[in-house]
């Protein structure tokens, strides 16, 4: 059989595609497994307000924060970069104060961080995707280098988890820890859940410091993990879950 150049052209694209087709399914049949067996997780933290002793000057949590991640210590509020920080109980659950309930907590300095949203406001309103929400672990992240100081994030944050660097951290900086980067001036920053120390398989180093092991850290999705156990047998409150953010820190009271 003679074949014209037109055939020729033809068959053999059809054989480049039969191949290519072939490849094409088998590279999506290699790839499926993987992506259905991937465990996702979803950090959560759960602080048990009982065993606190923020109330009696303890901020063992807040110094093994500031010195993992290289925070300023400025002494003024306006231009303060915080990443744990405390709130009296009233101010942070209004709505649990009432004239004639039994009002355990008031007065009682508790400890704040970023939620770790799983719907989270800061990252929606980014312009140029310096913080986004981590797909394997739910962890909202930062970028600092891609930051442009627009402060979106902190307008959009309902709970105040965002601190802007009004002017260069570093000499403000009281022990440098050589393994953390630096901020400059003019970027945002907040609570990481330590992702640097999860990645060496280490917890956050809040959680390590606690003399009274009140913060409890693990995976919401596994059910035996820790934090799910004491959610399932104790009384836990979320900041503001009405806002639909979908917080992963939980305070047990
Ligand atoms: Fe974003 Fe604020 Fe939620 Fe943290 S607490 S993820 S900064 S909205």
């Amino acid at each position: 059989m003679k074949l014209t150049r037109k055939d020729f052209l033809r068959l053999s694209g059809l054989g480049l595609l039969a191949v290519v087709g072939k490849k094409a399914v088998r590279a999506i049949t290699d790839v499926a497994p993987k992506v259905s067996a991937r465990k996702t997780k979803r950090w959560g933290m759960v602080i048990d307000l009982a065993k606190c002793r923020q109330e009696s000057g303890c901020s063992d949590c807040i110094r093994a924060c500031d010195t993992a991640h290289n925070i300023p210590q400025f002494n003024d509020r306006a231009r303060e970069v915080k990443w744990i920080w405390n709130q009296p109980f009233e101010s942070v659950f209004p709505q649990l104060q009432t004239d004639y309930t039994k009002q355990a907590y008031a007065g009682h300095p508790i400890p704040l961080l970023c939620n770790h949203c799983a719907n989270p406001p800061c990252v929606r309103v980014c312009p140029t995707q310096a913080t986004w929400k981590r797909d394997e672990d739910g962890i909202v992240m930062m970028d600092w280098h891609r930051c442009i100081g627009c402060r979106y994030c902190m307008a959009a944050c309902p709970y105040g988890s965002r601190s802007f660097n009004w002017q260069d951290p570093r000499p403000a900086i009281a022990s440098y820890n050589p393994d953390f980067p630096t901020r400059t001036k003019g970027v945002v920053e907040k609570c990481n859940f330590c992702e640097e120390r999860l990645a060496r398989g280490k917890r956050p180093a809040c959680v390590e410091a606690c003399p009274e092991k009140t913060i409890v850290f693990g995976d919401l999705m596994d059910p035996d993990s820790e934090p799910r156990q004491l959610l399932r047998t104790r009384f836990a409150l979320q900041r503001e879950p009405e806002l639909g953010t979908s917080p992963s820190v939980y305070y047990l009271v």
